[in-house]
């Protein structure tokens, strides 16, 4: 099984990738898509007090779906709350910063 960390540290890295590769300009049935995942996640999420206190800061500040930039900046806003509860480093969240963490660069 997984230890609260490894599950958190897979967590992140699926939702960071899948915002990475969300579209510039997402259907209206992706962007229902990307509400529904992120809404069902802080229902199933399971670590049972993780999940409410997402499910609180996704009430306080709902998904920003309307586009990758959007998406992404959200989640790397949320992931620094939950590193600012455990008194980690905050990460720079720039889409500059972010593409080099979580997208393949274009080929050179
Ligand atoms: P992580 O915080 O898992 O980060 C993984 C990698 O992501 C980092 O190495 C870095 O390269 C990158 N990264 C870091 N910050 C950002 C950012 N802001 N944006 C983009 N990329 C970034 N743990 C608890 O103990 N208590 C909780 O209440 C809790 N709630 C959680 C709620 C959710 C929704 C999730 C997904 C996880 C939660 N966790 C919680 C787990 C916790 O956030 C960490 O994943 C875990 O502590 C492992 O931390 P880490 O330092 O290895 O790196």
């Amino acid at each position: 099984p997984l230890d609260r960390e490894e599950l958190g540290r897979a967590t992140w890295s699926t939702l960071h990738t899948m915002a990475a590769y969300y579209p510039e300009k997402p259907s209206n049935a992706m962007k229902e898509h990307a509400r529904s995942f992120i809404t069902a996640l802080s229902q199933l999420y399971p670590c049972k007090y993780c999940a409410v206190d997402f499910q609180k800061n996704i009430e306080l500040c709902p998904p920003k779906v309307d586009s990758r930039v959007d998406l992404s900046l959200w989640l790397c806003e949320q992931h620094n709350i939950v590193s600012k509860k455990l008194q980690k480093k905050p990460f720079n969240c720039t889409m500059e910063v972010l593409d080099k963490r979580w997208k393949v660069g274009p080929a050179s």
